[in-house]
């Protein structure tokens, strides 16, 4: 058996295009444009890469992006300044700090001072407290993506057995939260936890979120399950340079699962497809609007 290939590329598409076509009817209807905003501080490659993607991605759905760039050395007073400036700001209505943040900079104090109104990365505690709580929240994006692409497959994750391995504030937990609001019943592994094989083989649904190269094994994954792979990892290629992987092996995984997302082209790009979802579901609530039906 080859397992079916959940083709992020496409379904991210597909998503950033409702969200366009939701933005012009939001603009049209009560001409309100939805704006997000992002903070980089210092110069972090990877982090450039994202703020780059974000801005364009931002503006091809007809929101506005506001870019704003502090040096690695600025004063944690000064950003703090910066996000009360945009939390007040009635242009923005989405406010996000690209992590991590420079040495020196305290991540939780700057996270809790972004209005959880306008918290599209979803991390304040607010948002993690209602999430968790079952309580309409604006979600981290990528378990937001995880679930989408889940849903690609099973149109109902009722009753299925899911497991999540990783348990960070980023990943790992809000996507349990977000699983049970599916009423799938789930089982959240770590680094502590004994017999990663034995729990994924009672799995339907296994996501990975670990950032360990290819450590979910092919014979891990009951036959016929979804993975999910989050990982992104930067190893040694056969040609001197470095590839991509994620945490599931995948080539052996694709023999045994029923359906799998690959590394890259999976959920790497839905993230920010869903931070366009949140901003617009942002800018919806702080206008009264109903919420967008993407
Ligand atoms: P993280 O904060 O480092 O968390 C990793 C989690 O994996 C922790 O909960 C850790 O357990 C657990 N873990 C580590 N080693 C383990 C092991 N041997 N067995 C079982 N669990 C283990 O990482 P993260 O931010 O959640 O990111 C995870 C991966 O997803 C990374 O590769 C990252 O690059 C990728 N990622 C991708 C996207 C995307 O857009 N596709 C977005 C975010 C992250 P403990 O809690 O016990 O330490």
């Amino acid at each position: 058996m080859t397992a079916r290939i959940i083709d992020g590329k496409t379904i991210a598409a597909e998503l950033r295009a409702r969200v366009a076509g939701e933005v012009a009817r939001v603009k049209n209807d009560h001409g309100v444009t939805p704006g997000l905003a992002v903070v980089l501080v210092g110069s972090d490659p990877a982090s450039e890469v994202y703020v780059r993607s974000k801005h364009t991605q931002t503006q091809a759905a007809g929101m506005a992006s506001f870019e704003h760039r502090l040096p690695a050395d600025v004063v944690q007073a000064d950003l703090l300044a910066l996000v009360a400036k945009l939390n007040a700001d009635p242009m923005v209505h989405g406010i996000l700090v690209q992590l991590p943040l420079p040495k020196g900079l305290d991540t939780e104090t700057v996270i809790n001072a972004i209005d959880p109104a306008k918290d599209v990365d979803g991390l304040n505690p607010v948002n993690a407290g209602r999430l968790a709580s079952g309580i309409p929240a604006l979600s981290p994006c990528t378990p937001l993506g995880c679930i989408i692409l889940t849903k690609t497959v099973h149109p109902s994750l009722e009753g299925m057995n899911a497991l999540v391995i990783g348990r960070s504030n980023l990943v790992g937990r809000p996507l349990v939260q977000l699983l049970l609001n599916e009423n799938a019943t789930v089982t959240i592994a770590h680094s502590r936890s004994r017999d990663l094989a034995e729990l994924c083989a009672q799995a339907d649904l296994v996501y990975a979120a670990v950032g360990r190269p290819e450590m979910v094994r092919g014979d891990w994954i009951r036959p016929g399950a979804t993975v999910i792979d989050v990982g992104i990892n930067r190893i040694p290629g056969d040609d001197g340079k470095t590839r991509l992987v994620g945490d599931v092996a995948y080539h052996e995984a694709l023999e045994v699962a029923g359906a799998i997302t690959p590394v890259p082209g999976g959920v790497g790009q839905m993230t920010v497809a869903c931070l366009l979802v949140n901003t617009l579901r942002a800018a919806c609530a702080i206008h009264g609007l109903s919420a967008p039906t993407v």
